[in-house]
Parts: structure tokens; sequence; C-alpha cells
């Protein structure tokens, strides 16, 4: 129970709806404004009953009003005691007899009742007299800010105030706020009007009235700060390229552990929301602003923030991580940095610190949004992994077939390798990850079906020249630009005992001595488990793969398993299968190798899949 000032005295719940009204009415503004990623909090929905917006600025209007819900009881002088629910009529009349009240009885208000109300003083464009100052607006909805206004008066202004660009009226406010009440106003709540005040002067690009209303709020109202309302702040000082001031409000309002509390329990879990989705703002924000130091070093505390966000148990709607945005900024900002336009091109360009100096940009930046991406709950969201696949294979070229390592390209660059016998999905698994409908497709007509097919990733356009015509190209290759290559099996296919043989000595060559290989992805049917031939992959990927070549099982049509196709992501293998596998990748040599389950169906595995191929993309290869 919270005692207020006039004797009156305010459960906790009523506080509460008071606090998650504020929010509401926050985000009715940010929202109205068009900010993005911005959610309302949980409860306040419930708390929208007209009696509760009638937000009065004083103790005994504020009991009137609390009052009509029902649960209040108080035992002041004067005021009623009920269990019984007004009428909205009711409420309403009492609420305009309040009102009326206190504009016929000035020395009323200006007495006890009138909580956090200096009076007097002098300002623009006010009037003294014993109400206290008039602080005078454009509005003639609500003309002037006094003893009387409510903190619904003020959101009300604020947000006209913002709309319309009113900067006399958006100062007034602020005076008001700041002269004329102390933090007692709105029960406290004074903190997240200023709050509010603050993100309208941001968008009317008002820094000092911005700066005062912030730096009011975080030493006054400190304790009553809202994860909501500073996530806000954040997104008003990076639209107006404050990066640095937003970093510190994120360090000073939205920092982690928080004291005492379990991340599971609901101010950690706001906390730790908001605080992800604010560096989620400055990482596209920096990304789209060609900042890419800043942008990974958001993305390295979003890694960290991961695995508190699994333990605080938010869900992935709560979080509503803006991923697909992040990865757009991050694809924009990386074909900026390869062809040269891109304007901060060392560290201490981006903010001038001397920190990002060792922050090491990867070869593509969406790999740093994968890394982040990693550690948060997944939701395998299409449009996202579309994005990601997009930017991360940007073309791709066939290069050429082999049936021997001779007739191998180039090993200049990073080299992955998918095999495993035929109608194991793997050309379904390739152009998943690729996000293309036909790459490996290619390798399927007749004549290629038998050799080592190799496939660019992210050559320069010119290459096919070079392939075709044997031009020359001039320039390094992309930094992320790798092979793929498509490697037959010969599992349940006619073939005769010399090309088995054939094949199965270019297989060995190939894993024994093929330099540039980075990763070996061998897939086996997860309704089977692994037939021979899997077996003698597994013998010869024991014997002869050099260690520093990573070798991964996969699982495909993970979907299939449970009696037909499921058509949810559950990824479900019989256990027994699971099992059969594990034992022949024991007995073969490889048993410590990782096993991933996929499905070209529902997209499981998608972001593992990339994880290991990214070893491909991101090897420097020593050419000689
Ligand atoms: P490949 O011969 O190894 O390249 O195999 P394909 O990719 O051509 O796939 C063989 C068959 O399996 C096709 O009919 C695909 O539609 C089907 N298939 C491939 N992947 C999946 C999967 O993840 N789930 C399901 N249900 N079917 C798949």
């Amino acid at each position: 129970m919270i005692i207020l000032p006039g004797s009156q005295a305010l459960g906790t719940t009523q506080i509460a709806k008071v606090a998650a009204l504020l929010s509401f009415l926050f985000f009715l503004h940010e929202y109205a404004a068009g900010v993005s990623a911005f959610t309302p909090p949980a409860a306040a929905p419930s708390v929208m009953t007209p009696q509760s917006l009638s937000f009065p600025r004083d103790a005994r209007s504020s009991m009137f009003l609390l009052g009509a819900s029902s649960s209040i009881n108080t035992d002041s002088a004067g005021e009623e005691t009920t269990n019984s629910k007004p009428s909205r009529a009711e409420r309403k009349a009492r609420e305009r007899a309040k009102k009326q009240n206190n504009r016929t009885s000035p020395a009323k208000s200006t007495s006890g009742n009138r909580k956090g109300r200096r009076p007097g003083g002098d300002g623009n464009n006010n009037n003294n007299n014993d109400r206290g100052k008039e602080y005078r607006l454009h509005s003639t909805a609500i003309s002037k800010l006094t003893a009387t206004s409510t903190a619904e008066d003020v959101v009300k202004a604020i947000k006209r105030a913002q709309n319309l660009h009113d900067v006399h009226d958006i100062k007034n406010i602020e005076n008001f706020l700041l002269e004329e009440c102390d933090e007692t106003f709105a029960y406290g709540y004074r903190g997240s009007l200023l709050a509010r005040l603050a993100v309208a002067a941001m968008h009317m690009n008002n820094d000092d009235l911005a700066r005062k209303a912030i730096e009011v709020r975080r030493t006054v109202h400190r304790s009553s700060m809202l994860p909501l309302e500073s996530a806000a702040i954040i997104r008003g000082l990076l639209r107006m390229h404050n990066v640095s001031d937003a970093i510190d409000v994120l360090d000073d309002e939205l920092s982690l552990p928080l004291e005492g509390l379990q991340p599971d329990m609901p101010e950690s879990q706001e906390c730790i929301k908001h605080r992800a989705l604010s560096i989620a703002s400055i990482a596209s924000r920096s990304f789209f602003e060609d900042h890419p130091y800043m942008g990974v070093k958001a993305m390295l505390w979003l890694a960290t923030l991961g695995p508190i966000v699994r333990e605080s148990g938010l869900t992935i709607e709560e979080l509503s991580m803006p991923w697909t945005r992040i990865i757009q900024g991050a694809a924009q900002c990386e074909s900026k940095r390869r062809d040269g336009t891109l304007k901060s091109k060392c560290p201490a360009d981006d903010d001038g610190t001397k920190e990002d100096d060792d922050i090491e940009l990867p070869c593509n930046l969406v790999f740093s949004v994968l890394d982040a991406m990693a550690t948060f709950p997944s939701d395998n969201n299409d449009r996202t992994y579309e994005a990601l696949s997009n930017a991360l294979v940007r073309r791709t070229l066939f290069v050429t077939g082999a049936v021997a390592l001779s007739g191998c390209p180039e090993a200049d660059r990073g080299e992955a390798a998918f095999i495993g016998r035929s109608n194991v999905g793997k050309s379904s698994l390739v152009n998943m990850i690729t996000n293309r409908k036909s790459l490996a497709y290619t390798s399927k007509r007749p004549g290629k079906t038998q050799q080592f097919n190799f496939f660019a990733v992210n050559d320069k356009p010119e290459r096919e020249r070079e392939i075709k015509y044997g031009d020359e190209i001039k320039g390094e290759k992309d930094p992320d630009s790798f092979n793929i290559v498509d490697l037959p099996g010969f599992g349940f296919a006619k073939v005769p005992q010399q090309q088995r043989q054939e094949w199965s000595d270019f297989f060995e060559d190939y894993v024994a001595n093929r330099k540039n290989l980075k990763i070996l992805f061998h897939l086996v049917d997860a309704r089977h488990g692994p037939i021979d031939e899997d077996s003698r992959i597994m013998k010869q990927v024991g014997d002869t793969l050099p260690r520093n070549v990573k070798y991964v099982v996969v699982l495909t049509k993970a979907d299939k398993n449970v009696k037909g196709p499921s058509t949810k992501n559950s990824g479900k293998v019989a256990r027994g299968t699971l099992e059969i596998v594990r034992e022949t990748m024991k007995a073969n040599g490889v048993g410590n190798a990782p096993v991933l389950l996929t499905s070209a169906e529902t997209k499981l595995g998608r972001d593992d899949l990339w994880r290991y191929l990214r070893l491909a993309a991101e090897a420097k290869v020593d050419v000689k």
C-alpha cells in the first residue's frame, strides 16, 4: 500500500494501473508516430477502462476516479468508502464536479492537495495568480496547463505538439513539467511524462529540450523509470544519429544483471526484452548508416544477451526481434564495403572511440547477425532466412564437373562438399540453404550425375566470361566467395562395379588431398538411417580426412520420420535411427562428428547448416 500526500491511501493495484496506463499512452503515441518494433506492455489493454483514462493530477481527484474502479477503500475525511462500482455516468458527473470544485476553489487547489505543484514563479506566457502559473498553449482543446491539469492533458498536449511540430507548445509543456510540477505529479510518474516529452522533442529535432527532460527523468525519477520508455528514448536518439548517447542510456537504464532478480521475473523480462530490442535498433541503424564496426559490436552484445534471453523464458512473439531488418542493413553495408563506397572505413570513424580497434569484421557482415541469431530462440522465419540466404549467396555459377582431382577448379577459395546417395534429398537441401530453385538441379542433368560438380558462390559476374571464353579477370575474388561441390552417391543406383571403384578412388583422393576443402556434409536419410554406402563413406572419412576439415552428418527429411510427413517443424527422429547413426559413426572412427537434423520441407536446420558453411566462406586459402 502506498500512502499519498493528503492522507490518501492508494493500493498497489491502482498504482500498477496508473503505471500501465502511462505505458499504454506512451505506446499509443509511439505507435501513432510510426515507431517500429514498439510493443505495448502486456498488461496495458486490460486497464483501458474509461475511468482510468481520466487522469487526475492530485491525490484527491485520483482517489475519486480510481475509487470508481471499486477496489479502493479510503477512510480519508470527506471521501466515501465504496465497494460498489458506480455507473459511468455517475463517475463522469463526479469527475466534472471535482474539476469544477477545483476551479471555483482556488484556495483549496493551492493548498495541501495540489500534489507536486510549486505555486507562483514567472515564465513565458504565464500569468501569476494565486492558482499558480498558467502555461499557455496553441492548442484549443488544451489551451493552458495549470494547477488543475491532469497527466492525460499533458500527454494530449505533447502528442499534438509533436504531430504539428509546435515548438512553442512543447517548450511550455516542458516548462510546466519542470518548473510547476514536482516529482509527485501524476503519482510519481512525472518521469514517464518527461520520457514522452523527450521522445516528442527528438521527433522535432529539439536536442536541448530532449536532453533536459532525459536528465531530469534520470536523476529525479530513476526508481520509476520503465524499460519501455528507455527503449523509446534510445530510438529517438538513434533517429537523431546520436549513437553514443543511445549507448549511454542503454548502459545506464537497461543494464544487466538486475540485482536480486531472476531472469524469468516480469521486471527482468521487461528489461531484457527492451535491452535486446534497443541493441537491435542500434545495430540496424549502424549498418544502414554505414557504420559496420558499431553494427558488428552491437551484434556481439546481442550474442552475449541471447543466453540470458533464453533463460528469461521470453517467447519469440514477445520479443519479435527485427532480424530481417538487421540482415538487410548488414547486407546493404556489406555491398558498399565490397564496392568501396562505404563512408566509414576505419574503427575510429565509427564513433570516435578506440575501443572498436579490437573488432574484426567478418568476411560478410551478415555472419555477425547469424552469430547473434544463433544465441536467441530461433523462429525459423522464412522471410528472415530468405534475406539471410540472399545476403550470403549473391551469385552462383556452375564452374565445372570433374572425374579426377586434376579436373577440379583452382583451389583458391574455401570449399564445402555435399555427399549422399541419390534421392537422399541433396538437391533440395542445397537449394534450401542457397535459396535457389535450381542450383543443384544443374548437376542432375544427364552426364553430370556421375561427376563432382563445382559451383562458385559469390564470384564476380565477369567470372562467367572466364569460364566460358577464357577471358582474363582482373582483381581479387570477393572475400566471402567459396565453392559448393555436389558429390554423387551411388547407393540404389545401378552403376557398374568399375565405375563405383573409380568414383571411390576419386573420393578418397579428393578427401585426403583437396587443399581448400573446409567442410564435408554427409547426407543420410533420417527415415532409413545409414545404408552400406554411408558406412563406406564414413570409413573413408575416418581414415583419410585431414583434421582441419569439418565433417558433419546431416539427417535429411526429418519431417517425414514419424509416420508420414509432419507439418510441424518438430525435427523428431526415431530414437532407434539416431542410435544407429551414432553407432555406425563410432564404428567407422567418426563418432565425435556433429549430427544435424534437417528438412527441406519445413526448413529445419537452415541456421545450423549456415554456421558450418561459413567455414568455407571465411576460409583463407593459401593458393601456392
Ligand atoms: P537428391 O537426389 O539427393 O538430390 O534428392 P532430391 O533433393 O531430388 O529429393 C528426392 C525426393 O525427396 C524428392 O521427391 C523431394 O521432394 C523429396 N525430399 C527432399 N527433401 C525432403 C524433405 O526434407 N522432406 C520431404 N518430405 N521430402 C523431401
